[in-house]
């Protein structure tokens, strides 16, 4: 499935303003909040369950991967943590929705074909 290094790749556009030169005072990327509201977004708009899960392993693999002080949940709380300790946590997180992302997807195929209960693939 290539869209989660997908949107792990296209979280990090936030580190752009930064490398430009510009201030940055949050990071949308790297909060809580952000993650719900892109759910929920998913969750109106797509309708996929499979969708909702490579959202959430992007954002995961993307703080897996990330290192430094954020605020999980900003705009609401501008409490920095670091989160270097929560790092393998987010990586587990991140290839548990992926797999399910997989299955979710796989299911959806194998029942939304012909209709005889064979696979496509
Ligand atoms: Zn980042």
């Amino acid at each position: 499935m290539v869209l989660i290094p997908a949107l792990t790749v296209v979280l990090d556009i936030d580190h752009l303003p930064a490398y430009l030169g510009y201030p940055q005072t949050i990071r949308p990327a790297h909060s809580l909040v952000f993650l719900a509201c892109a759910l929920a977004a998913t969750a109106i708009t797509i309708k996929a369950l499979e969708i909702d899960f490579a959202v959430a392993a992007g954002f995961m693999g993307h703080l897996a991967i990330d290192t430094g002080l954020f605020a999980p949940y900003s705009p609401i709380s501008f409490q920095y943590v670091d989160l270097g300790p929560y790092r393998p946590a987010f990586a587990l997180g991140a290839v548990i929705c992926a797999l399910s992302a997989g299955v979710v997807l796989r299911r959806r195929q194998g029942t939304g074909g012909t209709g005889d209960g064979s696979h496509n693939g």
